[in-house]
């Protein structure tokens, strides 16, 4: 028993350095790729249900690997994370947004906000508020089309530092959202410290609506907290026109979702805000 045990912790071992090395070359990879040029934005419009207006759109980043074809964020963001490349990363996102959002008000497209995620390494930096603020100037956008988006597992890490950074980015005029609302653990009392702007109620609450009475009742009490700190709210993840008429019912206008539309590259967009060129 001790020989075997033994076989299988050298196993274990070898296993666990092939993957570092796995992770350590598929990192250098992305740092190439970022310097390349390989990460590009797809754009998710967001709806108010109500008026069918798109007012805005969430960038969401995606690696045109040379290969492997187009690489979800779900497997690159966490590794540029590990790394500390999404410094790096989450700059290139941030202004390849900015310029797009820009480029799009400059071909005459109606106004929109821009929405880009921001990871708790770039919001531990003290150089982000600048760094913003440097990328708003030389794109030419106005600070209140752009939105941050971050989560609550990302303000409970050090609450007064994120109270610090946050309050920075909305004195430039920059708006706040906090997304995956609901999943975190943020207190209905800390929610309060913080300037945010809009709740993103998160996708997997929105699933199971109508149908389901628990998350009915979930969203509906989202909906009204954010009322009460006077939030606006957005539901993610909206799917069918049966969830729509739910959350306008309960007083939730700004939805997103493959209802409304996947995620588009840039020119999809354009051709989306402007039906009159389209086809
Ligand atoms: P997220 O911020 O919660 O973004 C929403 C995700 O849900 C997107 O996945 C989007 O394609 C997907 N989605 C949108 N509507 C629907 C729907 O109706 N049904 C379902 N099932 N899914 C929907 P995506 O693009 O794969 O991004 C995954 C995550 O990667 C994002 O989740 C975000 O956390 C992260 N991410 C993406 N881009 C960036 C970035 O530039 N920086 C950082 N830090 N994170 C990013
Ligand atoms: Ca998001
Ligand atoms: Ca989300
Ligand atoms: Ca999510």
């Amino acid at each position: 028993a001790k020989r075997k045990g033994r076989d299988a912790a050298v196993l274990f071992t070898k296993d666990m350095a092939e993957e570092a090395s796995l992770k350590l070359r598929r990192s250098e990879e992305l740092r190439c790729a970022v310097e390349n040029g390989e990460i590009l934005l797809h754009y998710q419009p967001q709806k108010n249900l109500k008026t069918g207006k798109i007012f805005g759109v969430e960038a969401l980043a995606r690696w045109r690997h040379p290969t492997e074809g187009m690489i979800s964020p779900c497997s690159f963001i966490p590794l540029a994370e590990e790394s500390g490349l999404i410094l790096e990363l989450g700059a290139k996102v941030l202004e390849l947004a900015c310029r797009q959002a820009r480029s799009w008000q400059d071909a005459g497209l109606p106004a929109l906000k821009v929405a880009v995620n921001m990871s708790a390494r770039q919001f531990q930096d003290c150089g982000l508020t600048t760094l913003v603020s440097d990328v708003l100037a030389q794109s030419g956008l106005s600070p209140c089309c752009l939105e941050i988006e971050i989560t609550e597992s990302l303000i409970m890490q050090d609450v007064d530092a994120a109270v610090r950074s946050m309050t920075q980015l909305t004195e430039l005029g920059v708006t706040l959202a906090l997304d995956d609302f609901g999943t975190g653990y943020s207190s209905l009392s800390m929610l309060k410290r913080f300037p945010l702007s809009k709740l993103k109620i998160d996708r997997s609450f929105i699933a199971e609506t109508p149908t389901h009475p628990d998350d009915n009742a979930i969203v509906s009490a989202i909906i009204s907290l954010a009322r009460t700190l006077d939030m606006e709210v957005l539901a993610e993840g909206v799917e069918t026109e049966a969830q729509a008429d739910f959350l306008l019912a309960a007083g939730c206008e700004a939805a997103q979702g493959y209802l409304i539309g996947h995620p588009l590259p840039p020119e999809m967009v354009a051709r989306l805000l402007a039906p009159s060129h389209a086809k």
